[in-house]
């Protein structure tokens, strides 16, 4: 992630937040008989770039040992050009990303690694519960760091589909942390686009940004949890997050108030935004609420509109953008710490009559759908294509709208049937 397409990247956060990063692959170093009949292709293809890695710093030697006897990993291009059936609704994003599960595993995660995190703080003036909830949203706090070998799937992403110059990028970007010793071949796992690591840097970022912080004198994004919540707390501070700033805070806006063409980048004062009538959520003024002068700078977002949640966002909201170039993953990075330090959700419920689940309670609504004798494979709290299609069954059995979309309202209603 980190960087690119905001419709590749989203979607790759939620493949490795979902753990089923389980695409095939072969080892680059593992010499077997070549089977697919693009490998003939891939090997032409990456001939050819041989000049140009060698342009970019990669020596002869590590060239010919990570490329000369790969094979392709050609599921990759499925997930390249995969087009989402079902488009995840704001509030089922954010409750799968925080919720209480995660929220309580993220102040344990706080309190077993605090020492580490009280110097990165110091070291890069980004709040430790920060650093902390883009470990758990990234990886699930190490947990789910994704199984692509990543280069024989980039060698494939540079020689085939769309997007070739990027993918390349990031194959020459790998090739040199292979060469610098960072982290060796066996190790290097991750997202099927790249992505690699406790907070899944894409492998130019790791480059750019990833710091030895454990000082064994690699920058081991995998192994190491100290370098890796140090480079988090890098990418942070390079995107310009100001300590001792807030992110924002939800906001009350007058009914009146036209926010049609307000924003994330579109930012007024405080003081401006105070006289139009907007306030913190529990009524307080802007500058009493965020701590801040009238005349900080700071923009308005309204993901689900106007009836649902706004939010007054400042420049480290922006910082949290960066991370991902998504609004919806800085609000769920924003909301998570503001949880681990005692916050409750947001006050204005989400524009929707069918609530979120949590992950909790994904799993609880699968195991009805077994209990019911759908077919959905394992109870892993991810309603994906099975589940879905066993939702929307149950949807027409009862009556209710055929969406497919697991919510609060099913899962009462199979509760109250199951009860019976
Ligand atoms: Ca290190």
């Amino acid at each position: 992630m980190k960087q690119g397409s905001s419709v590749l990247f989203f979607s790759l956060m939620l493949t490795t937040i979902s753990g089923c990063t389980t695409a095939t692959s072969v080892a680059a170093t593992n010499p077997i008989s070549q089977t697919d009949p693009r490998d003939a292709e891939l090997q032409q293809c990456l001939a050819g770039l041989r000049g140009d890695a060698m342009q970019g710093k990669i020596s002869s030697d590590t060239w010919q040992r990570y490329t000369r006897s790969i094979a392709g990993d050609y599921s990759v291009l499925e997930r390249l050009n995969h087009q989402p059936e079902f488009k995840t609704p704001l509030w089922d994003y954010m409750a799968g990303l925080v919720d209480d599960e995660r929220v309580d595993m993220a102040k344990q995660q706080l309190a077993e690694n605090l020492e580490l995190l009280t110097r990165i703080e110091q070291a890069y003036g980004v709040p430790k519960e920060i650093v902390v909830s883009v470990w758990g949203v990234e990886s699930n706090f190490g947990r789910n760091m994704g199984r692509t070998e990543i280069v024989p799937s980039l060698a494939t992403l540079s020689c085939f589909g769309r997007r070739q110059p990027f993918f390349r990028g990031e194959l020459f970007a790998t090739l040199r942390i292979l060469q610098s010793g960072d982290i060796p071949l066996e190790r290097l796992r991750g997202s099927w686009a790249g992505a690699f690591g406790q907070t899944q840097f894409m492998p130019s970022t790791f480059e750019r940004l990833a710091v030895d912080f454990d000082g064994d004198g690699r920058r081991d994004l995998i192994d190491s949890t100290a370098d890796a919540l140090a480079s988090t707390a890098n990418f942070l501070k390079r995107g310009g997050w100001r300590t001792g700033q807030p992110w924002g805070v939800e906001a009350r806006i007058p009914a009146a108030l036209d926010i049609s063409g307000e924003g994330r980048r579109n930012k007024r004062s405080l003081a401006d935004w105070h006289n139009r009538g907007v306030r913190s959520v529990d009524g307080r003024a802007l500058t009493e609420a965020l701590g801040l002068p009238a005349d900080t700078q700071a923009g308005l977002i309204s993901p689900t509109g106007k009836e649902g949640p706004v939010f007054i966002t400042l420049r480290n909201f922006d910082a949290l953008y960066g991370y991902n170039a998504a609004e919806s993953y800085a609000l769920a990075l924003a909301h998570l710490a503001d949880r681990m330090q005692g916050a409750g959700g947001f006050t204005t419920p989400w524009p929707t009559d069918d609530p979120p689940l949590s992950r909790q309670q994904r799993r609880d609504l699968q195991t009805l759908l077994l209990a019911r004798g759908h077919a959905i494979g394992e109870v892993d709290g991810i309603l994906g294509t099975l589940s879905r299609a066993a939702i929307r069954q149950e949807q027409e059995r009862l009556g209710h709208e055929t969406t497919g979309r697991g919510g609060m309202k099913l899962l009462n209603a199979l509760q109250a049937d199951s009860s019976r």
